[in-house]
Protein backbone atom coordinates (compact mmCIF):
# COMPACT_ATOMS: atom_id res chain seq x y z
CA UNK A 1 0.00 0.00 0.00
CA UNK A 2 1.01 2.95 -0.98
CA UNK A 3 -0.01 6.94 -1.04
CA UNK A 4 1.15 9.87 -3.12
CA UNK A 5 0.89 13.24 -1.46
CA UNK A 6 0.76 16.69 -3.41
CA UNK A 7 1.02 20.23 -1.81
CA UNK A 8 -0.38 22.50 -3.22
CA UNK A 9 0.77 25.60 -1.34
CA UNK A 10 -1.54 28.31 -1.87
CA UNK A 11 -4.17 29.98 -0.17
CA UNK A 12 -6.54 33.18 -0.26
CA UNK A 13 -5.27 34.83 3.08
CA UNK A 14 -3.37 33.54 5.88
CA UNK A 15 -5.69 32.10 8.77
CA UNK A 16 -4.19 33.81 11.97
CA UNK A 17 -3.18 30.04 13.52
CA UNK A 18 -1.28 28.24 10.49
CA UNK A 19 2.17 27.82 10.40
CA UNK A 20 2.27 25.62 7.37
CA UNK A 21 3.77 26.29 4.24
CA UNK A 22 1.86 28.40 1.41
CA UNK A 23 1.43 31.58 -0.27
CA UNK A 24 -1.00 33.91 -1.04
CA UNK A 25 0.38 34.84 -4.32
CA UNK A 26 -1.03 32.77 -7.29
CA UNK A 27 1.53 34.25 -9.95
CA UNK A 28 3.64 31.15 -9.59
CA UNK A 29 0.50 28.82 -10.03
CA UNK A 30 1.63 27.62 -13.60
CA UNK A 31 5.08 27.12 -12.83
CA UNK A 32 3.81 25.48 -9.61
CA UNK A 33 1.77 22.91 -11.17
CA UNK A 34 3.90 21.88 -13.74
CA UNK A 35 6.79 21.49 -11.35
CA UNK A 36 4.69 18.71 -9.98
CA UNK A 37 4.07 17.32 -12.96
CA UNK A 38 7.53 17.16 -13.26
CA UNK A 39 8.59 15.94 -9.79
CA UNK A 40 6.27 12.83 -10.39
CA UNK A 41 7.90 11.90 -13.28
CA UNK A 42 11.64 12.63 -11.70
CA UNK A 43 10.24 10.01 -8.51
CA UNK A 44 8.74 7.21 -10.55
CA UNK A 45 11.20 5.21 -9.91
CA UNK A 46 10.62 5.39 -5.81
CA UNK A 47 7.83 3.38 -6.20
CA UNK A 48 8.49 0.80 -9.04
CA UNK A 49 7.86 -2.01 -7.54
CA UNK A 50 4.14 -0.59 -5.37
CA UNK A 51 0.90 -0.01 -6.82
CA UNK A 52 -0.57 3.65 -5.64
CA UNK A 53 -3.68 3.07 -3.41
CA UNK A 54 -4.14 6.59 -2.63
CA UNK A 55 -3.56 10.11 -3.92
CA UNK A 56 -4.14 13.04 -1.58
CA UNK A 57 -4.33 17.10 -2.66
CA UNK A 58 -2.95 18.68 0.18
CA UNK A 59 -1.90 22.31 1.64
CA UNK A 60 -2.28 24.71 1.68
CA UNK A 61 -5.34 24.82 -0.56
CA UNK A 62 -5.83 22.76 -3.35
CA UNK A 63 -9.37 23.99 -4.42
CA UNK A 64 -7.60 26.50 -5.35
CA UNK A 65 -6.09 24.51 -8.43
CA UNK A 66 -9.19 24.33 -11.45
CA UNK A 67 -10.41 21.10 -12.01
CA UNK A 68 -8.28 20.90 -15.15
CA UNK A 69 -5.05 21.66 -13.50
CA UNK A 70 -6.14 19.31 -10.85
CA UNK A 71 -7.39 16.42 -13.31
CA UNK A 72 -3.72 17.28 -14.98
CA UNK A 73 -1.86 16.51 -12.21
CA UNK A 74 -3.73 13.20 -11.70
CA UNK A 75 -3.04 12.43 -15.04
CA UNK A 76 0.63 12.53 -14.23
CA UNK A 77 0.29 9.91 -11.56
CA UNK A 78 -1.24 7.84 -13.88
CA UNK A 79 1.15 8.05 -16.74
CA UNK A 80 3.81 7.28 -14.01
CA UNK A 81 2.76 4.75 -11.38
CA UNK A 82 0.77 1.87 -11.44
CA UNK A 83 -2.43 3.19 -9.83
CA UNK A 84 -4.79 0.28 -8.12
CA UNK A 85 -8.26 0.05 -9.72
CA UNK A 86 -10.14 2.27 -7.29
CA UNK A 87 -8.14 4.55 -5.43
CA UNK A 88 -9.22 6.67 -2.68
CA UNK A 89 -8.19 10.71 -4.06
CA UNK A 90 -8.91 12.85 -1.78
CA UNK A 91 -8.95 17.21 -2.01
CA UNK A 92 -9.05 19.83 1.01
CA UNK A 93 -11.35 21.98 0.27
CA UNK A 94 -12.16 25.16 1.82
CA UNK A 95 -16.15 26.35 1.64
CA UNK A 96 -15.48 29.77 -0.03
CA UNK A 97 -14.24 27.34 -3.28
CA UNK A 98 -17.02 25.09 -3.54
CA UNK A 99 -19.72 26.75 -4.91
CA UNK A 100 -22.45 24.45 -6.11
CA UNK A 101 -21.47 24.32 -9.62
CA UNK A 102 -17.78 23.68 -8.84
CA UNK A 103 -19.01 20.49 -6.51
CA UNK A 104 -20.63 19.04 -9.46
CA UNK A 105 -17.60 19.38 -11.75
CA UNK A 106 -15.66 18.04 -9.10
CA UNK A 107 -18.33 14.90 -8.52
CA UNK A 108 -17.00 14.62 -12.35
CA UNK A 109 -13.24 14.31 -12.23
CA UNK A 110 -11.72 11.48 -10.40
CA UNK A 111 -11.37 12.39 -7.19
CA UNK A 112 -13.66 10.71 -4.94
CA UNK A 113 -13.45 12.14 -1.55
CA UNK A 114 -13.92 15.54 -0.20
CA UNK A 115 -11.78 16.67 3.14
CA UNK A 116 -13.73 20.68 3.74
CA UNK A 117 -12.06 22.88 6.40
CA UNK A 118 -14.81 24.29 8.19
CA UNK A 119 -13.46 24.22 11.17
CA UNK A 120 -16.63 26.36 12.97
CA UNK A 121 -20.24 27.23 11.91
CA UNK A 122 -19.93 30.22 13.79
CA UNK A 123 -18.91 34.01 12.62
CA UNK A 124 -16.87 35.02 15.48
CA UNK A 125 -14.96 31.86 15.42
CA UNK A 126 -14.29 31.94 11.92
CA UNK A 127 -13.56 35.62 11.99
CA UNK A 128 -11.01 35.35 15.10
CA UNK A 129 -9.17 32.62 12.65
CA UNK A 130 -9.26 34.83 9.92
CA UNK A 131 -10.88 31.70 7.85
CA UNK A 132 -11.69 33.05 3.70
CA UNK A 133 -15.02 31.98 4.16
CA UNK A 134 -18.16 33.15 6.23
CA UNK A 135 -20.71 30.46 8.24
CA UNK A 136 -23.25 30.17 5.41
CA UNK A 137 -20.36 29.21 2.89
CA UNK A 138 -19.38 26.76 5.60
CA UNK A 139 -23.83 25.15 5.46
CA UNK A 140 -24.25 25.94 1.92
CA UNK A 141 -21.41 24.17 0.97
CA UNK A 142 -21.87 20.61 2.78
CA UNK A 143 -25.79 20.86 1.59
CA UNK A 144 -24.56 20.43 -1.47
CA UNK A 145 -21.59 18.39 -1.30
CA UNK A 146 -23.19 15.47 0.75
CA UNK A 147 -25.62 15.68 -2.36
CA UNK A 148 -22.50 14.68 -5.02
CA UNK A 149 -20.49 12.55 -2.63
CA UNK A 150 -20.61 9.86 -0.22
CA UNK A 151 -17.12 9.94 0.72
CA UNK A 152 -16.75 13.55 3.11
CA UNK A 153 -14.67 14.30 6.21
CA UNK A 154 -15.03 17.87 7.88
CA UNK A 155 -12.82 20.00 10.20
CA UNK A 156 -13.26 21.31 12.98
CA UNK A 157 -11.55 22.93 15.70
CA UNK A 158 -11.99 22.89 19.07
CA UNK A 159 -10.39 25.23 21.83
CA UNK A 160 -11.03 28.23 20.74
CA UNK A 161 -10.86 31.27 22.95
CA UNK A 162 -14.11 32.89 23.95
CA UNK A 163 -15.93 29.32 22.50
CA UNK A 164 -17.91 27.95 25.32
CA UNK A 165 -18.68 24.48 25.56
CA UNK A 166 -22.24 24.53 24.40
CA UNK A 167 -20.98 26.80 21.19
CA UNK A 168 -18.48 23.72 20.71
CA UNK A 169 -21.64 21.09 21.34
CA UNK A 170 -23.96 23.38 18.95
CA UNK A 171 -20.43 23.17 16.54
CA UNK A 172 -20.53 19.32 16.94
CA UNK A 173 -24.25 19.24 16.34
CA UNK A 174 -24.07 21.43 13.17
CA UNK A 175 -21.41 18.97 11.63
CA UNK A 176 -23.86 15.63 12.39
CA UNK A 177 -26.96 16.99 10.70
CA UNK A 178 -25.06 16.44 7.36
CA UNK A 179 -24.81 13.07 7.64
CA UNK A 180 -21.48 13.18 6.71
CA UNK A 181 -19.38 9.72 7.68
CA UNK A 182 -15.82 11.23 8.75
CA UNK A 183 -15.16 13.99 11.02
CA UNK A 184 -11.16 15.39 11.83
CA UNK A 185 -10.95 17.46 14.56
CA UNK A 186 -7.97 19.28 16.59
CA UNK A 187 -7.23 21.35 19.13
CA UNK A 188 -6.47 25.23 18.49
CA UNK A 189 -2.78 25.48 18.66
CA UNK A 190 -0.49 28.51 19.65
CA UNK A 191 2.74 28.23 16.90
CA UNK A 192 5.41 30.74 17.62
CA UNK A 193 5.47 33.54 14.90
CA UNK A 194 1.90 33.05 14.04
CA UNK A 195 -0.12 36.00 13.72
CA UNK A 196 -2.26 34.43 16.71
CA UNK A 197 0.88 34.17 18.81
CA UNK A 198 1.23 37.80 18.49
CA UNK A 199 -2.51 38.84 18.77
CA UNK A 200 -1.91 36.89 22.83
CA UNK A 201 0.84 37.87 23.43
CA UNK A 202 -0.70 41.89 22.79
CA UNK A 203 -3.60 40.80 24.09
CA UNK A 204 -5.74 41.54 21.52
CA UNK A 205 -7.08 37.86 21.53
CA UNK A 206 -7.29 35.75 24.91
CA UNK A 207 -4.81 33.14 25.22
CA UNK A 208 -6.19 29.43 24.66
CA UNK A 209 -7.58 27.86 27.54
CA UNK A 210 -5.83 23.78 28.04
CA UNK A 211 -8.70 23.00 30.28
CA UNK A 212 -11.02 23.98 28.14
CA UNK A 213 -9.67 21.95 25.06
CA UNK A 214 -9.46 18.67 27.26
CA UNK A 215 -13.09 19.24 28.43
CA UNK A 216 -14.03 20.14 24.39
CA UNK A 217 -12.25 16.67 23.49
CA UNK A 218 -13.81 14.71 24.98
CA UNK A 219 -17.27 16.15 24.75
CA UNK A 220 -16.29 15.58 21.02
CA UNK A 221 -15.57 12.04 21.30
CA UNK A 222 -18.89 11.40 23.30
CA UNK A 223 -20.95 12.51 21.02
CA UNK A 224 -19.34 11.72 17.99
CA UNK A 225 -18.96 8.27 19.48
CA UNK A 226 -22.84 7.66 20.57
CA UNK A 227 -23.27 9.15 16.84
CA UNK A 228 -21.61 5.31 15.50
CA UNK A 229 -18.18 7.15 14.51
CA UNK A 230 -15.35 5.29 15.69
CA UNK A 231 -12.68 7.13 17.65
CA UNK A 232 -9.67 5.30 15.09
CA UNK A 233 -7.23 8.23 15.81
CA UNK A 234 -6.80 10.82 18.03
CA UNK A 235 -8.04 13.66 16.09
CA UNK A 236 -10.24 11.54 13.64
CA UNK A 237 -13.96 10.16 13.58
CA UNK A 238 -14.95 7.47 11.10
CA UNK A 239 -18.33 5.69 10.80
CA UNK A 240 -17.01 2.16 9.19
CA UNK A 241 -15.66 1.95 5.89
CA UNK A 242 -14.72 5.31 6.32
CA UNK A 243 -11.73 6.03 7.70
CA UNK A 244 -9.08 7.74 5.89
CA UNK A 245 -6.71 4.78 3.37
CA UNK A 246 -4.77 7.39 3.05
CA UNK A 247 -3.96 8.76 7.08
CA UNK A 248 -4.38 5.24 8.39
CA UNK A 249 -1.30 3.83 5.97
CA UNK A 250 0.54 7.00 7.11
CA UNK A 251 -0.24 5.81 10.48
CA UNK A 252 0.50 2.14 10.05
CA UNK A 253 3.93 3.25 9.08
CA UNK A 254 3.57 2.32 5.21
CA UNK A 255 5.83 4.32 2.41
CA UNK A 256 4.37 7.53 0.73
CA UNK A 257 5.86 10.37 -1.47
CA UNK A 258 5.23 14.04 -0.89
CA UNK A 259 5.31 15.85 -4.42
CA UNK A 260 5.41 19.48 -4.26
CA UNK A 261 7.34 22.39 -1.31
CA UNK A 262 7.38 21.10 2.06
CA UNK A 263 5.64 18.08 1.22
CA UNK A 264 7.27 15.02 2.99
CA UNK A 265 8.18 11.45 2.36
CA UNK A 266 8.74 8.39 3.66
CA UNK A 267 10.10 4.98 2.83
CA UNK A 268 10.16 2.85 6.01
CA UNK A 269 14.14 3.38 6.37
CA UNK A 270 14.58 7.19 5.53
CA UNK A 271 12.60 10.27 5.72
CA UNK A 272 12.44 13.54 3.40
CA UNK A 273 11.33 16.68 3.22
CA UNK A 274 11.29 18.99 -0.08
CA UNK A 275 12.12 22.37 0.33
CA UNK A 276 9.45 25.10 1.63
CA UNK A 277 10.19 27.14 -0.76
CA UNK A 278 8.01 27.93 -3.82
CA UNK A 279 10.91 29.54 -5.83
CA UNK A 280 13.96 27.33 -5.12
CA UNK A 281 10.92 24.32 -5.59
CA UNK A 282 10.21 25.63 -9.00
CA UNK A 283 13.58 26.32 -10.11
CA UNK A 284 15.22 22.94 -8.91
CA UNK A 285 12.75 20.84 -10.84
CA UNK A 286 13.04 22.85 -13.42
CA UNK A 287 16.75 21.90 -13.70
CA UNK A 288 16.06 18.02 -13.05
CA UNK A 289 16.95 18.17 -9.66
CA UNK A 290 14.59 17.08 -6.75
CA UNK A 291 15.00 19.52 -3.77
CA UNK A 292 14.99 17.05 -0.80
CA UNK A 293 16.98 16.42 2.07
CA UNK A 294 16.62 12.93 3.44
CA UNK A 295 17.70 11.82 6.66
CA UNK A 296 18.27 8.00 7.33
CA UNK A 297 16.37 7.24 10.72
CA UNK A 298 18.19 4.92 13.60
CA UNK A 299 16.38 1.92 14.75
CA UNK A 300 15.42 3.73 17.65
CA UNK A 301 14.10 6.47 15.86
CA UNK A 302 11.50 4.27 13.93
CA UNK A 303 10.88 2.88 17.50
CA UNK A 304 10.00 6.22 18.50
CA UNK A 305 7.93 7.11 15.56
CA UNK A 306 6.19 3.87 15.66
CA UNK A 307 5.23 4.30 20.04
CA UNK A 308 4.04 8.01 18.64
CA UNK A 309 1.95 6.69 16.00
CA UNK A 310 0.59 3.57 17.24
CA UNK A 311 -0.51 5.14 20.94
CA UNK A 312 -2.76 7.80 18.79
CA UNK A 313 -4.77 5.12 16.65
CA UNK A 314 -7.26 2.24 17.91
CA UNK A 315 -4.23 -0.13 16.71
CA UNK A 316 -2.10 0.76 19.55
CA UNK A 317 1.59 -0.62 19.53
CA UNK A 318 2.05 -4.31 19.19
CA UNK A 319 4.64 -5.72 21.23
CA UNK A 320 5.47 -8.50 19.06
CA UNK A 321 6.10 -6.21 16.44
CA UNK A 322 8.16 -3.70 18.95
CA UNK A 323 10.19 -7.12 19.41
CA UNK A 324 10.17 -8.46 15.79
CA UNK A 325 11.40 -5.20 14.15
CA UNK A 326 13.53 -3.68 16.97
CA UNK A 327 14.79 -6.20 18.92
CA UNK A 328 14.27 -7.44 23.12
CA UNK A 329 16.03 -4.74 24.42
CA UNK A 330 13.31 -2.17 22.96
CA UNK A 331 10.33 -4.44 23.92
CA UNK A 332 11.77 -4.83 27.17
CA UNK A 333 12.70 -1.17 27.90
CA UNK A 334 8.66 -0.66 26.46
CA UNK A 335 7.11 -2.81 29.13
CA UNK A 336 9.59 -0.92 32.22
CA UNK A 337 8.77 2.52 30.94
CA UNK A 338 4.51 2.01 30.63
CA UNK A 339 4.57 0.18 33.62
CA UNK A 340 3.91 3.60 35.69
CA UNK A 341 1.09 4.99 32.90
CA UNK A 342 -0.73 1.22 33.48
CA UNK A 343 -1.09 2.09 37.25
CA UNK A 344 -2.55 5.48 36.55
CA UNK A 345 -5.14 3.55 34.40
CA UNK A 346 -3.53 6.22 31.12
CA UNK A 347 -2.29 3.07 29.02
CA UNK A 348 -3.58 -0.76 29.31
CA UNK A 349 -2.44 -3.93 27.82
CA UNK A 350 -4.88 -5.84 25.30
CA UNK A 351 -4.03 -8.99 22.87
CA UNK A 352 -0.14 -7.93 22.95
CA UNK A 353 -0.78 -4.89 22.55
CA UNK A 354 -0.56 -0.95 24.62
CA UNK A 355 -2.98 1.25 23.55
CA UNK A 356 -4.50 4.44 25.55
CA UNK A 357 -7.05 4.19 27.66
CA UNK A 358 -9.87 6.75 27.59
CA UNK A 359 -8.68 9.10 30.12
CA UNK A 360 -5.42 8.98 28.45
CA UNK A 361 -6.42 9.40 25.06
CA UNK A 362 -5.90 13.13 25.26
CA UNK A 363 -2.42 13.22 27.14
CA UNK A 364 -1.64 10.31 24.23
CA UNK A 365 1.59 12.26 22.71
CA UNK A 366 2.57 13.60 26.21
CA UNK A 367 2.92 9.76 27.23
CA UNK A 368 4.35 8.63 24.30
CA UNK A 369 7.31 10.69 24.67
CA UNK A 370 7.85 9.48 28.14
CA UNK A 371 7.97 5.90 26.81
CA UNK A 372 11.03 7.67 23.63
CA UNK A 373 14.44 6.26 23.67
CA UNK A 374 17.28 8.36 23.27
CA UNK A 375 19.31 8.15 20.58
CA UNK A 376 22.69 7.59 22.47
CA UNK A 377 24.37 4.38 20.19
S1 LIG B 1 -6.39 27.62 4.48
FE1 LIG B 1 -5.29 26.01 5.59
S2 LIG B 1 -3.17 26.10 4.84
FE2 LIG B 1 -4.19 28.01 4.20
S3 LIG B 1 -3.68 29.47 5.81
FE3 LIG B 1 -5.65 28.57 6.37
S4 LIG B 1 -5.14 26.78 7.69
FE4 LIG B 1 -3.27 27.43 6.62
Amino acid sequence: MSGIYIHIPFCKQACHYCDFHFSTSLKKKDDLINALSKELELRKDDFKKTTVKTIYFGGGTPSLLTNDELQYIINSVYKNYKVSEDPEITLEANPDDLSKDRIIDLAHTPINRLSIGIQSFFEADLKLMNRAHNAKEAKECLYVATQYFDNISLDLIYGIPGASNEQWLANIEMALSYNVPHISSYALTVEPKTALAAFIKKGIIEDVDDEQAHEQFYILKEKLEASDFVHYELSNFGKDGFFSKNNSAYWKGKSYIGIGPSAHSFNGKQRGWNVSNNSKYIKAIQQNELPIEIETLTTTDQYNEYIMTGLRTIWGVSFVKVENDFGTTFKDYLIEQSEVFINQHLLYIDDEHLRVTKKGQFLSDGIASELFKLNLS
